[in-house]
């Protein structure tokens, strides 16, 4: 599953079909509203028309920066928001807000700035869902290269950073596009700074930062960088591939394991209990089978919720029953270690939830790693067990950016995990998670052309842990 958060930003024409092919318990229709390169077109979000489960986001002009830039000069326009839209003093010249959801908010243009004198706020509150944010204007980019997002953030509540690939610019952008979160952003009482570098796969000619609130409190920002940032390597660390597959899908088992059977290559499930022999599900005894030829289980709590909406109860119970239903029925005498949040969602309290947990039920720690949805690649210097980093396999991967990926991870000795759903024929790409069994069977080919190595999470861990 992807993130929900992710899915709102999402602009797609068909959205409850294709809500429905992603499984969301709601359909949510998008509204997008798409100004081509004008930058004199005031930008103001209109008022949502949407109710209940019904979701709008609208997403304004399309007006990107005027060229990718030099290395390191920073891309994001008005980055310490010091100029007012001269169209209207109450937003930022080149930058705008948004919202979905069902929450109460407000939007401040405001005069307490890090060292300066303005900057942005947000302040949620009767939040039930969805998403509030400040967006500077679309940014040029250099496909295939790593960026640098940075800020300074004040506040009582942590954001999430969403980044939108534009693969084609100034059209309104409808297929094609892939939004993902980075780290989130956790604020204090004063001003620090938040950072996180990213990857822009090839082709992409514009990518649009989306900062702002998911949950209830204040959240101020200021100071904003993006910079193309050159990633120096270890030349000597070993590149590596890890196949995740989520959700217990039988079609994985029967159309991608014999692919990565004719390659020798492992995968790591992730497996949300609760869903284990349903229609369509594994059985059991599928997992047993796939337990006994090598591939790792992994925990996705038992039901398919956002850990980051249920009371501290709630939330410890998914993570210890999914644990020990694994540990018992699955792995034998080797102890499951690792967990993935389904839908991506975590936050502090499930953080630290997840890093207390007594995974082997003996009373001493053997936590792994937790999964979210947030890209790309690991590498030592960015590593964190409780936040490993993925690309979410969609349909509309083609080989020459899953190629470019590769290449990426072995010429910089990258930890390159592809998180997957479900694996079977389709005719025409939709944008959803699921890959086609021909993708599928030639993704594995190139990862076996180029000779990288296909380990599990447990084998990637160690690996990262013994420095190689
Ligand atoms: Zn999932």
């Amino acid at each position: 599953m992807i993130s929900d958060i992710a899915t709102l930003v999402e602009v797609i024409h068909d959205t409850t079909q294709q809500t429905r092919n992603r499984g969301m318990s709601s359909p949510s229709p998008i509204v997008t509203t798409a100004t081509k390169e004008c930058e004199s077109v005031t930008q103001k979000p209109l008022p949502l028309s949407a109710k209940s489960a019904y979701f709008t986001l609208l997403l304004f002009g399309v007006v990107a920066s005027p060229a990718a830039g030099l290395q390191g000069e920073n891309l994001i326009r008005n980055p310490s928001v010091e100029v007012a839209n001269p169209d209207d003093p109450e937003v930022p010249q080149y930058w705008f807000h948004a919202s979905s959801g069902n929450n109460s908010h407000t939007f401040t243009y405001d005069t307490d700035g890090y060292k300066s004198p303005r900057s942005i706020k947000v302040n949620v509150s009767d939040y039930s869902s969805g998403f509030v944010f400040w967006s500077p204007y679309s940014v040029r980019v250099t496909g295939g290269r790593f960026y640098t997002f940075s800020a300074h953030v004040k506040g009582d509540v942590e954001a999430q950073t969403l980044i939108r690939n534009e693969w084609s610019l100034g059209t309104g952008y409808y297929g094609g596009g892939d939004t993902y979160s980075l780290k989130r952003a956790i604020p204090a009482g004063d001003w620090t700074k938040y950072t996180e570098t990213f990857f822009v796969p090839a082709g992409v000619e514009s990518v649009r930062i989306f900062f702002g609130v998911d949950a209830e409190g204040t959240f101020s920002s200021d100071n904003f960088s993006l910079v193309d940032t050159p990633y120096t390597t270890n030349p000597n660390r070993t590149p590596m591939v890890t196949i995740m597959a989520d959700d217990v899908w039988l079609n994985f088992k029967s159309n991608a394991i014999p692919i990565m059977d004719q390659h020798g290559f492992k995968s790591t499930f992730y497996i949300n209990t609760n869903a284990i022999g349903g229609t369509g599900m594994m059985t059991t005894q599928d997992l047993r089978y796939l337990r006994e030829h090598g591939h790792e289980m992994a925990a996705h709590a038992v039901h398919h919720v956002n850990l980051r909406t249920l009371d501290i109860d709630s939330l410890h119970r998914e993570i210890a029953d999914s644990v020990a239903y694994l540990n018992q029925v699955l792995i034998g005498d080797d102890f499951v270690h690792s967990f993935a949040t389904p839908l991506g969602g975590h936050n502090k309290v499930v953080d630290t939830a997840l890093r207390e947990h007594d995974f082997n039920g003996l009373g001493q720690s053997t936590f792994g790693s937790n999964r979210n949805t947030e890209g790309f690649f690991n590498y030592p210097e960015n590593f964190q067990p409780l936040n490993v980093r993925t690309f979410m396999m969609k349909d509309t991967v083609t080989d020459a950016q899953f190629r470019d990926l590769l290449i990426l991870a072995r010429d910089h000795g990258l930890w390159l995990t592809l998180t997957y759903h479900q694996v079977k024929p389709i005719t025409r790409p939709s944008g959803s998670t699921t890959t086609s069994t021909d993708q599928f069977r030639s993704q594995m080919q190139m990862i076996s052309n180029l000779g990288i190595r296909v380990v599990t999470v447990s084998e990637g861990l160690k690996r990262f842990a013994k420095g190689e």
